[in-house]
């Protein structure tokens, strides 16, 4: 059998470390949304790199290719591990303690110049160890306030590394033993590198897959539910009106000549138009009430346990708020009316039959003139002027 020579064992380990770091990247480079890329995915990329070239110094100092005056692995594991720290910030979107770290790790370089071997080890791996608990709190962070296991991962990692201190340091002080010490310390930075590796492609695919299902119930524009999103949420209220014999109302919203602000004031500022609009409707609504974009500038608004006067009512409010006086969006003062339609059913409900009512009263609003409430109670028809203007 071929013995395979300590050297060739750091070979196949830049190897693996090479493949994982390069498929990883490949997969996250091709999920990422340019625009819109990952937190942090800059500076992990640096990390990623730049850990590449701290193994390959390390393979270089291992054979005898080029043996090395200076320790610059141990540069590269300080570096890198700033590194490690700069990014879970940037993924984290927290920034403290930057610059003081940042002067940590230029004073653990430069004394790579001065200190002896046994010193160099202790200053490192102590200060890389410190910067990994600094981005495993940071990641764990990140992990709790996002509900993504990745992150977790990565924290995960950085608890390796850090217990991995002490255990080298006691067999460099009590047996004296530096290359044992140095062996410890270097599996557990390769062992810490591949679940950083796994952690940060999971952490992106949760996100990516966090970010789908937003989509599916969510208006990104507005950031109000979709009709898929508001069927959702009603399941619940829907279910109880229904046991209970509960009333339901429902308000169908639709901004009146909304392509005049388009043509007057430009399609950015109506979709800033339409932002402002949902925002107040947010604002106006109970915490009970669902309030979701189902259309360009229509927005429908279910109020469960409410009865067709008191959707009125509502209904009258919203529509006097927003007439009374222009909006300011994108320092310009834009004129912007609503008609509304409002529909009650008692007990069992179906929501589309509910919704297609409010949708024919509020067409009966615009026929009415626009600016004002209509509603379908029980099939007689009753037009209202709301607030006296039309
Ligand atoms: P009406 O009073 O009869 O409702 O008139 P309207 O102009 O509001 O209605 P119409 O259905 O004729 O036109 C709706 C306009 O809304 C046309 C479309 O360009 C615009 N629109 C739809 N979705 C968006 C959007 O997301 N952003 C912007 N800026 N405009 C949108
Ligand atoms: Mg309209
Ligand atoms: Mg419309």
């Amino acid at each position: 059998m071929v013995e395979i020579f300590p050297e060739n064992w750091a070979v196949l380990h830049l190897g693996l470390i090479f493949c994982l770091t390069l498929a990883q990247l490949l997969v996250v480079y091709v999920l990422s949304d340019h625009h819109n890329p990952p937190m942090g995915l800059g500076l992990f990329t640096v990390y990623f790199m730049a850990a590449l070239l701290g193994w390959i110094a390390f393979t270089l100092q291992q054979g005898t290719i080029a043996p090395m005056t200076l320790d610059v692995p141990a540069v590269a594991a300080m570096i890198n591990s700033y590194l490690l720290f700069l990014a879970a910030g940037q993924r984290a979107n927290k920034h403290v303690g930057r610059i003081v770290l940042g002067g940590c790790c230029l004073a653990g370089c430069l004394s790579v110049f001065f200190l002896n071997p046994k010193a160099m080890y202790v200053v490192y791996s102590a200060l890389s160890g410190f910067f990994f608990a600094a981005a495993g709190l940071l990641c764990a962070y990140r992990a709790y306030s996002k509900h993504n296991v990745g992150d977790g991962i990565i924290a995960g990692a950085a608890v390796l590394m850090v217990a991995s201190v002490p255990i080298a340091f006691y067999q460099l002080f009590t047996s004296d033993n530096l290359q044992l010490a140095r062996v410890i310390t270097f599996g557990a930075y390769t062992w810490s590198f591949v679940l950083l590796a796994i952690g940060f492609l999971t952490s992106v695919l949760i996100e990516y897959q966090q970010h789908l299902s937003h989509l599916a119930v969510e208006d990104p524009l507005t950031g109000l539910l979709n009709r898929r999103g508001m069927e959702d949420a009603l399941r619940v209220s829907m279910a109880r009106a229904n046991r209970e014999n509960a009333q339901t109302s429902a308000m169908m919203i639709d901004i009146d000549h909304f392509k005049n602000v388009n043509d007057s004031f430009g399609h950015e500022t109506g979709d800033n138009v339409i932002r402002e609009v949902a925002a107040i409707l947010e604002r106006m609504s109970r915490a009970s009430d669902v309030v979701a974009r189902v259309g360009g500038e229509e927005f429908m608004l279910i109020l469960p346990d409410t009865d067709a006067s008191a959707a009125r009512l509502v209904a009258e409010r919203i529509c006097r708020t927003l007439g009374e006086r222009p909006l300011r969006v994108d320092q310009q003062s834009i004129p912007v009316t609503v008609s509304i339609g409002v529909a009650c059913s008692r007990g069992e409900t179906s929501l589309d039959e509910l919704c297609q009512e409010a949708d024919r009263a509020m067409y009966l609003a615009k026929r009415g003139g626009r600016n004002r409430v209509a509603s379908v109670e029980s099939r007689p028809v009753h037009l209202s002027n709301s607030a006296g203007v039309s």
